[in-house]
């Protein structure tokens, strides 16, 4: 009997199926892309049905592949774009409002009101975020207040809040189980990390009645099975994990001291800290990294708006190139001793300035300049702020002894040895890169008895390529230097 565990990663553009071997290896995968609504502006609105559509459509045609006599899936596991806000009705599981998306601005007068309260600190203090839309709570609130009759609803008991793992195990298991893991509900600014519990003084801070709360669970446990009508077999969903923990046990980095760093559309690095939550004081946030056996692991995590997205608008926006790849060569040419600076503050600044009324700049231009230069600094502005982030974390007391990489912009060898010699530390790249997928099939895969430990797991990572710092440590002080030079400038002064 070959067996298999099927991972869903319900992300932020497209839903996905992955079904991994017992190595962690890709056996068969499907994809649908869905669509993103922008009904106002700063307002981005996702359809459910359409997230739950397109994650059903996947897992069958995986599923599909499979022999029925010779192969069987041990268990689910879930993983998801985070703090994505959703509430159903619990007796027919219809929502009563659209996924309001993790990127929805639309709480933001609400929150700077809870600011002006000067209830951040407490805040900070038990959930380890900062206030501020991106998390669940001010979306949940703001359905209950914006839905017509839904305050009563909610008030009778007759509402349910999730997100997106949680809505898609309402559905997978059609009603029966309704629960999260440790990681979502720590992203929602309602969970006191340091209890493990709902907190009833946020739910009061938030106006939330608890009768919608899901019932908070490790992130590898038994969190139901799917429902006849679901699969041709019933499978138990055995794994949940919001994404950037998931990729953060993907990358197996179960240590104190691992990071690992996401670059896509944006960066995402997340740092295990073990037992202890370490209190940021430059403006990270503290959060779960996973919870196993009643055991929490802490991290704590940085985030770059921009990254990919650089190299997006150089070829999209500014026509400067036609392919992501072309830019490797140019920056060949230039070399990393560029002056140009690109600061990518399109949509302000992230961790750690949160600085939302920065915008972008390009600095240092002479008569010579040209595009080449302007698409190197795109390049190395995404290895400047993953400095920065890297700089927070040790000033928090997070002590680094790896860094692992991931994300569609690691192809790009001349990025990730620039990144080396900026940071002054090896890179490590893993063979399999389909890490936020993995993780969750991991966890899955422990509850499944499949995996034994996370020492076990920690054996299946392998590396496709260590990147060593090269360049001389006062060059690369020089330009990073000249980074905060440029920082100070785009800053808001408001
Ligand atoms: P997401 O999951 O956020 O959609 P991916 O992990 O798929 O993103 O990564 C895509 C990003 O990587 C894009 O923003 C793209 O510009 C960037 N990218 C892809 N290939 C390269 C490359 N060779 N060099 C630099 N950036 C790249």
């Amino acid at each position: 009997m070959a067996h298999y565990i099927l991972s869903i990663d319900q992300g932020t553009t497209s839903s996905r199926a992955l079904l991994f071997d017992e190595k962690g290896h890709v056996s068969m995968s499907a994809q649908a892309e869905f669509k993103q609504y922008f009904p106002k502006d700063g307002w981005v609105e996702h359809d459910p049905e359409e997230i739950w559509n397109t994650s059903l459509h996947s897992c069958r045609q995986v599923l599909k592949s499979l022999d029925a006599d010779r192969d069987t899936v041990v268990g689910i596991g879930i993983t998801n774009q985070r703090e994505t806000t959703l509430v159903w009705d619990r007796k027919t599981g219809e929502t009563i409002y659209p996924a309001i998306v993790w990127q929805d601005r639309r709480t933001s007068e609400f929150c700077q009101e809870l600011k002006q309260q000067g209830l951040e600190e407490g805040i900070s203090e038990k959930t380890g975020l900062l206030i501020d839309p991106y998390f669940s709570a001010s979306k949940i609130c703001w359905i209950l207040d914006n839905v017509e009759g839904a305050r009563e609803r909610a008030d009778k008991g007759e509402l349910a809040f999730g997100t997106v793992d949680t809505f898609l195990l309402w559905r997978l298991t059609n009603g029966n189980s309704h629960a999260t893991d440790a990681t979502n509900a720590s992203r929602t600014s309602l969970f006191n990390i340091h209890t493990q519990e709902w907190d009833n003084e946020l739910l009061a801070i938030f106006n939330i009645p608890s009768s919608l709360l899901p019932e908070v669970k490790d992130s590898s446990a038994d969190f139901g099975i799917s429902s006849d009508s679901i699969f041709d077999k019933n499978i138990p969903i055995l794994g949940m994990i919001g994404d950037q923990q998931s990729a953060l046990v993907g990358q197996a980095c179960f240590t104190p001291g691992m990071v690992k760093s996401t670059y896509g559309t944006g960066c995402f690095m997340i740092a295990n800290t073990g037992k202890t939550p370490l209190k940021s004081n430059n403006r990270l946030l503290t959060t779960i990294a996973y919870r196993l056996n009643n055991e929490v692991t802490y991290a704590l995590e940085g985030s770059i708006f921009v990254a990919g997205a650089a190299v997006q608008w150089l070829r999209d926006g500014l026509k400067f190139i036609s392919h992501a790849s072309e830019t490797s060569e140019m920056a060949k040419k230039v070399g990393y001793h560029n002056t140009v600076y690109l600061v990518p503050a399109f949509t302000g600044l992230g961790a750690p300035y949160w600085d939302p009324n920065a915008r972008g700049a390009l600095f240092g231009l002479t008569r010579d300049t040209g595009i080449e230069e302007i698409v190197t600094a795109g390049l190395q502005s995404v290895c400047y702020q993953t400095r920065d982030l890297l700089v927070a974390m040790e000033k928090d007391g997070a002590h680094v002894t790896t860094l692992r990489v991931d994300g569609g912009m690691v192809v790009n060898d001349w990025v990730i040895q620039f990144l080396a010699d900026l940071l002054n530390v090896s890179i490590d790249r893993p063979e399999i890169v389909e890490t936020t997928a993995l993780g969750a099939a991991y966890m899955a895969g422990l509850k499944a008895g499949v995996y034994k430990s996370t020492e076990q797991i920690s054996e299946m990572w392998h590396l496709e390529r260590r990147f060593s710092p090269d360049i001389c440590q006062k060059d690369a002080q020089k330009l990073y230097d000249g980074w905060l030079d440029v920082i100070k400038r785009v800053k808001s002064t408001l």
